[in-house]
């Protein structure tokens, strides 16, 4: 079998947005999966839309998501180079060949005149398509004399170069997740495929590149389906193969209502990048949101592809040995953000408590508080179920590292009675004693106690919590209590009994 190699083609124009990843992750999968080649080439010759920092930024979130790239420009290969616009000499012998072939052309119209014939065409209700139609009324070498377009050339006269689009013909083509497709040349334009600032377009790079490099299939964003006819075009003129192809449908809003974009993140307050953008208007990444790369890619292969069962956690291998592209569906996919969250939750506690104890320290550190790993430990296994988010940890634990310095003022007035103080003073001394302070051995105490008495479990049970906490929340209140340890319960009844009882 042919060897197969996939690239994903980014365009350093800002930050990689999350659908651009799911396109890098469903390459990177294919190629694994086939025993292939992952291609990662930078098309860089739009030079309007270059942003400073967009190439680095690309690398650093394939490599935080686990996408390993095998050739590249960071990496080397074979079949380099990888950044566009260290090959421009190369594009334009491509461009020229095309042009001694009588497929493409010159074209002198300004940006101006063009915009002159839209307007003139439009008040007459007609559409201005650069085409077999009108390409003899413009300004271009099939319509002057040869010397006419000559003396241009030699003058040094701005042009580009455009495809020379047959006038009537069917192009027919297939697509891996969209079947076969017919296309007519006549709604087609003479797209431009060498710029006058001497660069090559896409459409013109691209095939050249995807043929030197000698990719086999071609899986990219469904943006780019309606110029695949130009493509399979541009192949036929050089006389290659073309590769196969494969358009992935779009990401879609929560509410389904068009493309994913940053705005909606903005709105919503979910990432639609892999990593913060610290350029320009900046912009929020899972990364520093506090996923996990596992989960967020998780969540993301989903968007798009089934596996066919009901299996929703998929590691990296599993998703190289489970994916195919015949799974990929032709609808798009909504994004839904709680579902994101979901996926963080699930691979949180699938981590030992010891992992997260780790990167809690962290957290922990930056609000002044630090603990030996083995008590942060117990701590994790007190909470972890209850966040999604190793940053989330400290809203859940914040009353372990300090008393409360104020009370809940809606349970203090509901909860705390006259004899609450009276309760929390014998509560104290049944604690005092002991010497073994776990759970398993405070509570059977404290529950004989209060049955011996036969005093109301809940009475005391909330106001020995809200002593403890400040409120009514936290995980079972004789596991806060262990953990604190002996004489920072006594201080904090004392504290509360104090302060409650003015
Ligand atoms: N540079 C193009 C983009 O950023 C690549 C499209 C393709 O994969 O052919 O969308």
């Amino acid at each position: 079998m042919e060897q197969i190699r996939v690239r994903f083609a980014p365009s350093p124009t800002g930050p990689l947005h999350i659908g651009g990843v799911r396109t890098a992750l469903y390459n990177y999968l294919f190629a694994k999966k086939n025993g292939g080649t992952f291609i990662l080439r930078i098309e860089d010759t739009d030079q309007a839309r270059f942003v400073e920092g967009a190439e680095e930024y690309i690398m650093e979130s394939l490599e935080w998501c686990g996408i390993k790239v095998d050739e590249g420009i960071r990496e080397g290969g074979n079949y380099g180079p990888y950044r566009q616009s260290d090959k421009k000499e190369i594009f334009r012998q491509y461009a020229d060949m095309l042009i001694n072939k009588g497929d493409a052309y010159y074209a002198f119209d300004t940006p101006e005149e063009l915009e002159g014939m839209r307007k003139d065409l439009e008040k007459a209700g007609k559409t201005f398509i650069y085409n077999a139609e009108l390409r003899d009324k413009l300004i271009n070498s099939l319509s002057l004399k040869e010397n006419e377009w000559k003396e241009k050339l030699e003058k040094g006269e701005p042009y580009v170069i455009r495809y020379k689009m047959p006038r009537n013909e069917d192009i027919h083509f297939d697509d891996i997740i969209r079947g076969h497709i017919v296309v007519n040349t006549g709604t087609l334009d003479d797209k431009v495929l060498f710029k006058s600032d001497r660069m090559p377009t896409y459409h013109l790079a691209h095939i050249v590149d995807d043929h030197l490099m000698k990719i086999s299939h071609v899986i990219r964003g469904e943006e780019w389906l309606p110029s695949l006819p130009l493509h399979i075009m541009l192949y036929r003129s050089f006389g290659w193969d073309p590769p196969l192809f494969a358009h992935l449908p779009l990401l879609l809003k929560p509410d389904g209502k068009g493309k994913l974009s940053k705005r909606d993140g903005d709105k919503m307050g979910f990432p639609v990048f892999p990593l913060f953008w610290p350029y320009g208007e900046t912009a929020k990444g899972y990364r520093e949101d506090g996923y996990y790369p596992e989960a967020f890619i998780n969540m993301l292969v989903l968007l798009g592809w089934n596996p066919g069962t009901e299996q929703e956690i998929f590691s990296m291998d599993e998703l190289i040995n489970a994916f195919s592209i015949d799974r990929v569906g032709k609808s798009g996919s909504r994004f839904d953000p709680e579902k994101a969250k979901w996926f963080n939750h699930q691979y949180l506690q699938n981590k030992t408590n010891t992992q997260i104890a780790i990167e809690f320290r962290d957290y922990l550190r930056s609000h002044g508080y630090q603990d030996d790993i083995i008590r942060l430990e117990a701590l994790v296994g007190l909470v972890k179920e209850r966040v999604s988010f190793v940053k989330d940890l400290w809203e859940q634990t914040d009353f372990f590292f300090r008393a409360p310095d104020s009370y809940d003022q809606e349970v203090v007035k509901k909860r705390w009675k006259e004899d609450s103080a009276k309760l929390l003073i014998e509560l104290r001394s049944q604690l005092e004693n002991m010497v073994d302070f776990s759970a398993a051995s405070t509570e059977p105490v404290i529950k004989a106690w209060i049955e011996k008495n036969g005093y109301n479990t809940g009475a005391i049970m909330n106001a020995f919590r809200l002593v403890i906490v400040g409120t009514l929340r936290g995980p079972h209140i004789y596991d806060i209590i262990s953990w604190i340890g002996k004489d920072e319960t006594i201080k904090r009844i004392d504290k509360g009994v104090t302060l409650l009882s003015k």
